[in-house]
């Protein structure tokens, strides 16, 4: 058995405030949410990283990230937008390595938002743009 926090809610060793679940994800309540409402979408089986997902579960996990998204806005909970957020490793933020999709409300003067690095000031010639383009698309 490895250790992994979400694998145990899935099993139902730790209590876990369930939203839905089907033989592909399961969407819970985030114990540490943003603002309330936020919700976590993980795939059933264990898979660290969001590459690790075959292309059926992955896509499954949008798809219902995108339902709980619409739902939101009609759950009565404070909620003027959505949004998605999905950490793939540890430089990007994730702490918890079984792969989840946040999706939570958000309203104006929510305090939440991202602080940007540098590196977002400069803005780079289409050659740079370009060239990285071409590197992605060659490891696609
Ligand atoms: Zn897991």
């Amino acid at each position: 058995m490895h250790d992994c926090v979400f694998c145990a809610l899935l099993a139902g060793t730790l209590p876990v405030s369930r939203v839905y679940k089907d033989e592909y994800c399961t969407a819970f309540m985030d114990i540490q949410p943003v603002n309330p409402g936020h919700v976590l979408v993980v795939p059933n089986r264990h898979a660290a990283y969001l590459g690790d997902l075959d292309d059926a579960t992955a896509a499954h996990m949008f798809q219902l990230g995108r339902r709980i998204g619409a739902s939101l806005r009609h759950s009565g909970v404070r909620c003027e937008g959505v949004d998605f957020f999905l950490a793939d490793g540890e430089a990007a933020g994730q702490e918890i390595f079984h792969t989840h999709l946040h999706v939570f409300p958000r309203f104006e003067g929510d305090g939440f938002g991202f602080v940007y690095g540098p590196e977002y000031q400069n803005r780079p010639e289409r050659e740079e743009l370009d060239e990285t383009a071409a590197r992605i698309r060659a490891s696609l």
